[in-house]
């Protein structure tokens, strides 16, 4: 008898196919595109599920939100319940001439990194849909049962936001209970290379707003005794950070989680490309890297930043000899495991207020914000993916992070509180999702799908209740 991994390289072609079907259907979930495409979208999929011998699959819906697909199979008594996400809807196409190919058409082209599917969501997502399908079925055409119990969640609103996804979890704590998440919708550290997206960055937002005058007056008139709102805030501004870039805002800094040994070693060991990362951001050639921490891709995924995001007081177009009686400020702080939204938020606030000069008047007004997420990366179902993803690519993958959030990510961890996480996922940096001609490498999709094969046996076999 053939084992599941043998035969699913065997059987390909099908996954490849299966994959093609769903990227015929144009699911944008943007609004102002067909919801009859999103109906049909969640259709493709569950007709999908059915085919790859998923049980119990229903077409679900919270409210006027786009409809969820779930599908199980738990046919493995006293081995652990996994459930595997992914979403169905698309980005919009964008700008269509860019296309090489139509969006909605999957094309496979040559490419120096090897035959690509082109299409909107061959990568994000409808290929991390293909991953879970395939790696199930693979144990059924073998003749075997899935070793692990399998649900299957598969979202049609990730590209606007998740918004429903926390209400749906709560409405359906039951059905999608498990010990594991495995959420396919991450990138790859290269082609070829696979990683663990492992750590999130979250983000705590605040306004400021100095008043020196209840109304803007002549320069010449007035400048010299009348202090400048405008030199104020820059003032205030530049105090945010040191020479270096680091935030210099006290208790900003105290609460964050020192990088465990693990980290460290993680980071030493991941290379960093310098001037490709020059490039791939556009610093201007003169400018420095501001370095702190032990590499610049561990200070992007694991440590805090500070970033003004727009300044107001006149504009360019009206500039003229006044002193404006405002000046106002967008500053965003980036936050690492242990920071509290909350805690940071009043502590900026305090040392705008401590730093603003001339006795002007300081408002600040934060906007919510969202806290890090860090996966326990000990234990069994971790230890199975990394063997898995080692098998299925031959290559041993990495830890990675993520400077920003992604949204469902945290629905997920607080409702399933202490199941572990799994992101991984198809993406190459090549794949271009949210651009146009988004591609995914055939190659890849292969190993992802032969790696969560393998990830099924493996974790079964580490599993002790
Ligand atoms: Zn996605």
């Amino acid at each position: 008898m053939e084992q599941p991994a043998e035969l699913l390289k065997k059987n390909f072609k099908s996954h490849l196919e299966d994959l093609m079907t769903l990227v015929r259907v144009p699911s944008v979930s943007f609004p102002g595109f067909p919801e009859k495409e999103m109906i049909r979208g969640a259709e493709s999929v569950a007709a999908l599920l059915k085919k790859r011998g998923l049980e119990n699959v229903q077409i679900l819906r919270i409210g006027s939100g786009n409809p969820y697909v779930y599908g199980e199979r738990l046919k493995a008594p006293g081995k652990p319940t996994v459930l595997l996400y992914a979403h169905y809807d698309v980005q919009p196409p964008g700008r269509e001439e860019l296309w090489k190919s139509p969006a909605f058409e999957p094309t496979l082209t040559e490419s120096p990194q090897g035959q690509r599917l082109f299409g909107r969501g061959t990568a994000d997502d409808k290929g991390g849909v293909v991953m879970h399908t395939a790696a199930i079925s693979s144990y059924l055409e073998a003749g075997q049962e899935v070793p692990v119990n399998v649900k299957v969640l598969i979202e049609g609103e990730e590209e606007i936001g998740s918004s429903n996804l926390e209400a749906f979890i709560a409405a359906h704590r039951k059905m999608l209970d498990a010990d594991v998440m495995v959420l396919t919708d991450t990138n790859n550290f290269d082609c070829g290379v696979p990683a663990i997206t492992v750590s999130l960055r979250g983000i705590v937002a605040m306004e400021v707003e100095v008043r020196a005058l209840t109304k803007t007056v002549h320069s010449g008139m007035w400048s010299g005794p009348v202090p400048d709102p405008v030199m104020a805030l820059s003032k205030m501004l530049a105090s945010l950070v040191d020479s270096n870039g680091r935030i210099a805002v006290p208790g900003v800094m105290r609460e964050v989680r020192p990088f465990s040994k693990e980290e460290a070693q993680e980071f030493k060991r991941i290379p960093f490309d310098e001037a490709e990362f020059r490039k791939q951001s556009g610093m201007v050639p003169s400018a420095t890297l501001l370095q702190d921490g032990p590499s610049p891709l561990a200070q992007l995924w694991r440590m805090p930043s500070l970033t003004i995001n727009a300044i107001q007081a006149s504009s360019r177009k009206m500039a003229s000899n006044i002193i404006n009686d405002t000046a106002w400020a967008r500053i965003t702080i980036r936050l690492v495991p242990d920071m509290n939204p909350e805690t940071v938020s009043k502590e900026l606030a305090l040392y705008l207020k401590s730093r603003c000069p001339w006795g002007l008047e300081v408002e600040t007004k934060g906007h919510g914000g969202g806290e890090a997420w860090a996966a326990d990366v000990k234990g069994p179902a971790f230890e199975a993916v990394e063997v898995a993803l080692k098998k299925g690519y031959g290559v041993a993958p990495y830890k990675i992070g993520c400077g920003g959030s992604i949204g469902f990510v945290k629905p997920f961890a607080d409702a399933l509180g202490g199941a572990p996480a799994i992101l991984i996922g198809v993406e190459d940096p090549y794949t271009n999702a949210h651009g146009e001609n988004e591609s995914i490498l055939v190659g890849d999709l292969e190993k992802s799908c032969v790696s969560e094969c393998h990830f099924f046996s493996e974790l079964a076999a580490r599993w002790k209740k």
